[in-house]
C-alpha cells in the first residue's frame, strides 16, 4: 500500500573499503564510562552496572556533514566516543561470547545540549531533549571487527585544531564486551544497533562555525562542521 507522505531517507553508514553501507536500527549510549569524565561533571562512576540513554536513528549524521547549529541551546558540547556496530542477534549473551556480536567499530560524536541536560538533572527529568539532538549522533565509516580490536588506542577530539579531549580506550570502565553482555539483558540486540560507549574527560562547548574533528587510532575520523 502506498504511504501517505515520504520520509527523509534514513542515514546508513559507509563501511571502510566496501561499496555497501550499514543501516541503523537503534542508537544506545553508555553513561559515565570514563571516570575522569564522570568527575568533571561532578559525578561518580556507578560500578554496579553500566547504564544507558538512547538517541533516535533520525538524529544520525555522517562524518563530513555540515549542519546547522543545534536549536534551543546556549551550551552545545562535543563528546567523542568509540562506537560498536552490532552485526548479530544477541540476547543474554555472555561477556566471553559478546565480541562475536560486533560487526565493526566507528568513531562517533555524541553531541549534547549540556544546558538542557543540567536542567533535566536539576528537575529529576529525563535527558531525551539534551541528548536526542537533530544531527547530534555523528558516525565515521565503520571498520570491520576483523581489522580492529579495542585496547588502549588513543581517542581524541579537536575543535578548530585545538585538542579538547585526549585519552585512551583503556580508561573505559566497562569494556565493549561487558557493555554488550549487560545491554543484551535489557534488549534483544540486532544487526543495525549502534552502541556509543561513553566519552573521556575534556568535553566542552562549541559554537556556530566550529569544525569538530574526532578520531580513534586505527579507525576512520569523525568530522562535523556547524553553521
Ligand atoms: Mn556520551
Amino acid at each position: 500500500m502506498p504511504t501517505l507522505f515520504p520520509l527523509p531517507d534514513p542515514v546508513t553508514i559507509p563501511i571502510v573499503g566496501e561499496g555497501n553501507t550499514f543501516p541503523i536500527h537503534r542508537i544506545f549510549c553508555v553513561g559515565r564510562n570514563y571516570e575522569a569524565h564522570a568527575k568533571e561533571m561532578g559525578n561518580e562512576v556507578d560500578r554496579a552496572a553500566p547504564w544507558y540513554f538512547t538517541k533516535s536513528p533520525a538524529s544520525a549524521a555522517l562524518s563530513g556533514a555540515v549542519v546547522p547549529f543545534a536549536k534551543a541551546t546556549q551550551n552545545y558540547h562535543h563528546e567523542v566516543e568509540l562506537v560498536l556496530a552490532i552485526g548479530a542477534v544477541a540476547s543474554d549473551i555472555s561477556v566471553v561470547d559478546a565480541p562475536s556480536a560486533i560487526f565493526g567499530y566507528a568513531s562517533g560524536l555524541d553531541m549534547t545540549r549540556r544546558d538542557l541536560q543540567a536542567k533535566s538533572k536539576e528537575g529529576r527529568k529525563p535527558w531525551c531533549t539534551a541528548k536526542d539532538v537533530e544531527n547530534g549522533a555523528v558516525f565515521s565509516p565503520i571498520t570491520r571487527a576483523v581489522d580492529f580490536a579495542p585496547k588502549d588506542q588513543r581517542i581524541h577530539v579537536s575543535v578548530n585544531g585545538d585538542v579538547r579531549q585526549d585519552a585512551s580506550l583503556a580508561e573505559m570502565v566497562w569494556s565493549p564486551a561487558e557493555v554488550i553482555a549487560h545491554l543484551s539483558t535489557l534488549y534483544t540486540l540486532r544487526p543495525g544497533d549502534l552502541i556509543m560507549t561513553g566519552t573521556p574527560a575534556g568535553v566542552g562547548q562549541v559554537q556556530p562555525g566550529d569544525k569538530i574533528h574526532g578520531g580513534i587510532d586505527g579507525l576512520s575520523d569523525v568530522v562535523l562542521t556547524l553553521t
